[in-house]
């Protein structure tokens, strides 16, 4: 299966410039879909992850269903304010201001073996913090699962003490 025909290239969008990767086309097709989720479940597997922790929005797209095939866990990297308990939280710069990303301080248990899953590494921001996020709470970054990388943006770079898996480069 060539996933890359189920992505659709969006020029200028949001912004004019970017070059934006539209997986909406890939969910719809159930064996991509399934194909795609079963490659990061194989992986998971290979690095005896015991819980799946993914970035909002689309981390859950992914992230959600290798964890329920697996039948474990699966924890959400938010926004600030959208959860509702105790978390913790992590600020990074952006090419313009910041973002900050947090996790529900009882999310992850100290020593669990985690994975990090979301569609797309571009910069590694986002990623970044998440392991931030996971490490603060003692957890055991095993590797980080992408549908897509964006290899010219060097994300991978601020991966190198991890395990990567890409399903698609471009
Ligand atoms: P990074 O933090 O620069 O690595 O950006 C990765 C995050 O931005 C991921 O959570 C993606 O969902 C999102 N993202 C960035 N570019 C794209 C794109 O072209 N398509 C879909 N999501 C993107």
């Amino acid at each position: 299966m060539n996933l890359k025909d189920y992505v659709a290239n969006v020029p200028n969008f949001p912004k004019e410039g970017i070059q934006f990767k539209d997986i909406t086309p890939l969910m719809s097709d159930g064996a991509a879909y399934n194909y795609a989720t079963q490659k990061m479940v194989e992986f998971a597997k290979k690095q005896q992850a015991e819980v799946i922790v993914g970035p909002e929005a689309r981390g859950f797209i992914f992230g959600c269903p290798v964890a329920h095939e697996l039948k474990i866990g699966f924890a959400p990297v938010r926004k600030p304010g959208k959860l509702p308990r105790e978390t913790v939280s992590f600020n990074y710069d952006l090419e313009y201001g910041s973002n900050t990303l947090c996790m529900h301080k009882d999310a992850i248990k100290p020593g669990q073996r985690v994975l990090i899953v979301d569609d797309l590494l571009a910069t590694g921001g986002t990623v970044e913090a998440t392991v931030k996020l996971i490490e603060q709470l003692g957890g055991v970054v095993v590797g980080c699962a992408f549908l897509i990388e964006l290899e010219e943006l060097n994300g991978r770079k601020l991966l190198e003490n991890y395990e990567v898996l890409s399903l698609m480069k471009y």
